[in-house]
């Protein structure tokens, strides 16, 4: 079994639900008592989410670069950035180790693709759902994507910040969340992307009626699927 290098704590909420579920999944394949082997750097999240804010992505980009080398130093021999949004600077992090990164970004298309989705809808950071490092790899792979309206694009955006990295799930947030993923299939969406490793916290499949890729969910399976590869 490989192991799979963890670059988490954006927020360290969701990097819990990529421990549980990469270790659950790859108990479910192995039995017993096997659970996976992970290095984990866990960074301070608000010195990361002050670079977002300030724009200041490479500075971000160094502090993450630094702790992929300690995780390859530790024995990592793949990583997982965990978070969409910062993989904005997956290619500075990929400067710094010579072990893959296992894109979260590439992990959904290949799950967009198994199910035949041509247009779906991205929900995620302001970031994430308005910048091109996230959405043109879907568009290129030639996925149609829908965002929200600025308004919806703000409502979502702060309720990952100011609820959901705090872990606090309320209800009528997911009754804003229901609601945007109800104009995407108004206007087609065939699926959507929980794009943001927090989203699963609140929206689940039951909750909508077009299929949910749930961007942790899928990141942690291909890394158990890598991790125990020959
Ligand atoms: N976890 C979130 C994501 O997947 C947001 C936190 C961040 O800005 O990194 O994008």
């Amino acid at each position: 079994m490989k192991t799979i290098g963890l670059l988490g704590g954006m927020s360290w909420e969701s990097t819990v639900t990529y421990y549980t579920r990469i270790n659950e999944l790859v108990n479910e394949k192995l039995g017993g008592l096997h659970s996976a082997k992970i290095k984990l750097a866990s960074v301070d999240f608000e010195e990361i989410e002050q670079c977002q804010v300030n724009n200041e992505w490479e500075k971000s980009g160094e502090i993450l670069g630094k702790d992929a080398q300690g995780l390859e130093q530790a024995g990592a021999d793949f990583l997982l950035i965990c978070t969409n949004t910062m993989h904005k600077v997956a290619p500075q992090i990929a400067e710094h180790v010579s072990i893959p990164i296992l894109h979260i970004a590439d992990a959904t298309i290949a799950e967009l693709q198994a199910k035949k989705i041509k247009k779906v809808a991205l929900l995620g950071t302001k970031y994430t759902m308005t910048q091109n490092f996230y959405k043109q790899k879907i568009i290129e792979s030639g996925i149609d994507v829908w965002i929200p309206n600025d308004a919806d694009i703000e409502t979502v955006n702060q309720i990952i910040f100011a609820e959901l990295c705090h872990g606090r799930i309320l209800a009528e947030s997911k009754e804003a969340f229901i609601n945007v993923i109800n104009q995407a299939i108004d206007a087609g969406a065939e699926g959507v992307i929980l794009g943001c490793t927090e989203i699963g916290l609140l929206i689940q499949q039951e909750d909508v009626a077009i299929p949910v890729f749930d961007t942790t969910e899928i990141h942690s399976q291909k890394a158990v699927e890598l991790a125990l590869a020959d």
